[in-house]
């Protein structure tokens, strides 16, 4: 009888071993990459595009195979849809590496917070990065004030409650209003929920930057760290 309930006691421990071992190999499938790590593969591909010296990575044959059945997204990019823009090339990037957002100003709608949280939720992304860019034809659009037909409104209003600042700001406004949306954007994604919690952990960090069309380089906020909620661009309904 004691034999009996000696290998019940080690079929139970040999079970238990096995769950702790599927659940390790689970977090392990699921491990991602910390923001910081994600900055520096950001900052380190625009360098190689600046430089015209791209590797362009993750793009063979095993690459598109290997992600046939899942992705794990290093980085979130909520950029705009400017043709000059493309992010998986100004950070010499490839298939699997960036989850993108694009829409024309990079501005902010339900469909794009559910986007963005999305890749955090459910892809393990860890770091979040607003881009703007230099000469933005929908932030220059909010500036001027002309009236646009068709739904290009929808896109004008959500850039102009930040126009008005950066005209009270020095220096170009054009500039300081495409820096502000960006920074503005990234502090309302900073705010939602879902983003929230994992921010005030420490696990996520959302930051913006903004492209420069002539140089090819990206100019990370505050030299890639968190940056304050600057701005009041229309949050999105939530
Ligand atoms: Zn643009």
């Amino acid at each position: 009888m004691k034999t009996h309930y000696i290998t019940i006691l080690f079929a139970a421990a040999i079970l238990f071993a096995a769950a702790r071992m599927i659940t390790a190999a689970d977090h392990a499938s699921l491990e991602t990459v910390s923001a910081a790590e994600s900055l520096s593969r950001l900052k380190e591909g625009n360098e190689r595009f600046v430089r015209h010296r791209p590797t362009h990575p993750d793009q063979s044959k095993e690459r598109v195979g290997a992600l046939a059945n899942s992705q794990h997204p290093f980085a979130v990019v909520l950029s705009c849809s400017d043709s000059r823009v493309p992010p998986e090339v100004v950070f010499d990037q490839g298939l699997g590496d960036l989850f993108i957002v694009r829409v024309a100003g990079n501005t902010l709608n339900d469909a794009v917070l559910g986007s963005v949280e999305y890749a955090v939720e459910h892809l393990g992304s860890r770091l979040v990065l607003v881009m703007g860019h230099e000469k933005c034809g929908a932030v220059q659009a909010a500036m001027s004030g002309h009236q646009e037909g068709g739904h290009i409104p929808s896109i004008v209003k959500a850039i102009e409650p930040i126009v008005k600042e950066a005209r009270s700001q020095p220096g170009d406004p054009v500039h300081n209003a495409v820096a502000l949306n960006a920074r503005s954007v990234a502090g309302h994604l900073r705010d939602s929920a879902l983003l929230n919690k994992r921010v005030a952990a420490g696990t996520v960090e959302v930051i913006s930057a903004v492209y420069n069309l002539e140089s090819g380089t990206v100019q990370f906020d505050s030299g890639g760290g968190p940056v304050g909620n600057i701005g009041s661009a229309t949050k999105p309904k939530t």
